[in-house]
């Protein structure tokens, strides 16, 4: 297979993300170099949505978030309340267990 169209733009591949998983080798050669199709940050950006940094190609349950989300941006508001709920929660559960 061909390397991915977009090696030359893509953070991941030249190695300037702000943290570089030890597996990023393996991982160019398994979406980069191999199938893009699968990796996580190309499904993003070729829907036109900016890529955050953070991003690893394995990570393709989160990318399908990020679009969905894009796409709609109500679920993303209603998706957001759902984190801050979940960790307000842990919150109060850790202040709990802190007081035992
Ligand atoms: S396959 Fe993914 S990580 Fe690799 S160059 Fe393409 S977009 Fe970047």
């Amino acid at each position: 297979m061909a390397e991915c169209e977009r090696f030359k733009a893509c953070p991941f591949f030249n190695d300037q993300l702000a943290y570089m998983p030890q597996t990023a080798h393996a991982m160019k050669q398994k979406y980069c170099y191999g199938d893009k199709t699968q990796c996580a940050r190309y499904l993003v950006v070729i829907e036109g949505i900016a890529v955050p940094g953070n991003l690893f190609p394995n990570q393709v349950e989160r990318a399908r978030e990020i679009i969905c989300d894009a796409r709609n941006p109500a679920r993303k508001v209603f998706s957001d309340e759902k984190k801050q709920h979940a960790e307000s929660r842990r919150s109060h559960k850790a202040r709990g267990a802190g007081a035992l």
